[in-house]
């Protein structure tokens, strides 16, 4: 018997404790996105959640189901992202104090949106320390409960509430499609589907640079690369999760890619045509979509997670002014 990390009844529960607490974010339909792909596409805008992305989803499913013990200790984790400001925010949200590891070189704009929720910014020396060390010390000296952004259940079961909103409000899905780094967020829509919407695959999709999680998915076993150089900042993880891996393998889950140029293209289709402001990361799903990568899609229904919108304003410019 396979013993899986999160099973439906996990994301069901997440789903209960989330209730009032995420944003349900809308679902939008573009009558040209339709027009490229030949599908109908359901898009899934967690750049409107709040932090801009869907990672309180997973963050809030964990910390409160902390005991009154570790509330009383605290959360710590290591993110400069998007992981560290959902942190920062259930924690605030449930009256934990928490602590985020990030590096002293991390963007100002990162370090003061996490401390603006409340979490207490731990600098570190990116080329003279490993992060991991850093938040074992705060371990060892407070009794801080971890929670890493993507390898544990109660952040994969909190990550699959998306999928549950999106199967509900489209009215019923063929294709789910989202993007991966450490597939968190895959593994937990997927599990979702597997009891609201069966017939349904789900399909992840990463930066072209960095495909270790579609070799993992190959190969039967979990691949480790370099951090890829790729502009979907917030999919630059170097390996899929432990528990993560077994359950995108036992529910058949395919992994596809975009390339940078792809993912520049969708902002600009996005930011124009849709007036959502994305970030690289969260066109993975819509750029497979429009490149042709997730296959032949013509009379579809497909439900794209848009997962985040945090990308400095400068930046955006640069990359969809070109
Ligand atoms: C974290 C994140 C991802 C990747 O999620 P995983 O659970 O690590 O696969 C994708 N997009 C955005 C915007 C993120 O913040």
């Amino acid at each position: 018997m396979t013993t899986l990390a999160i099973s439906f009844d996990d994301v069901a529960a997440a789903q209960r404790r989330l209730a009032g607490i995420v944003h349900r974010t809308p679902v939008m339909t573009s009558r040209t996105a339709d027009a490229k792909t030949g599908a109908q596409l359901f898009f899934k805008p967690e750049n409107l959640q709040r932090i801009g992305a869907f990672k309180l989803r997973g963050a809030y499913n964990a910390i409160a189901q902390f005991t009154p013990e570790q509330r009383r200790r605290g959360v710590v984790t290591f993110s400069s992202g998007n992981h560290g400001q959902a942190i920062a925010l259930a924690a605030q949200l449930l009256g934990v104090k928490s602590t985020v590891v990030m590096p002293h070189d991390a963007a100002a704009m990162k370090r003061a949106a996490t401390q603006g929720y409340g979490a207490e910014v731990l600098g570190y020396d990116r080329y003279a320390e490993d992060p991991e060390q850093v938040l074992q010390r705060v371990v060892e000296q407070t009794g801080a409960t971890p929670v890493p952004p993507f390898d544990h259940p109660h952040v994969m079961a909190g990550q699959g509430t998306a999928a549950l909103e999106l199967i509900e409000q489209s009215g019923g899905l063929d294709l789910l499609v989202t993007p991966v780094g450490g597939g968190g967020l895959l593994s937990g829509c997927a599990t979702a589907l597997s009891g609201a919407a069966p017939l349904a695959k789900a399909i992840g999709v990463e930066p072209e640079a960095g495909n270790d999680g579609q070799q993992s998915l190959e190969r039967g076993e979990i691949v480790r690369i370099e951090t890829p150089k790729t502009i979907a900042d917030a999919a630059q993880s170097r390996n899929l999760g432990r528990h993560v891996f077994p359950v995108l393998q036992h529910l058949g889950t395919r992994i596809v890619t975009a390339t940078d140029p792809q993912l520049i293209d969708a902002m600009k289709f996005f930011g124009s045509r849709m007036k959502l402001v994305l970030e690289p990361t969260g066109c993975l799903g819509a750029a497979a979509a429009f490149s042709g990568a997730l296959g032949d899609i013509r009379g579809l229904r497909v439900g794209i997670v848009l997962s985040g919108g945090n990308v400095d304003l400068a930046r955006y410019a640069s990359l969809v002014g070109g």
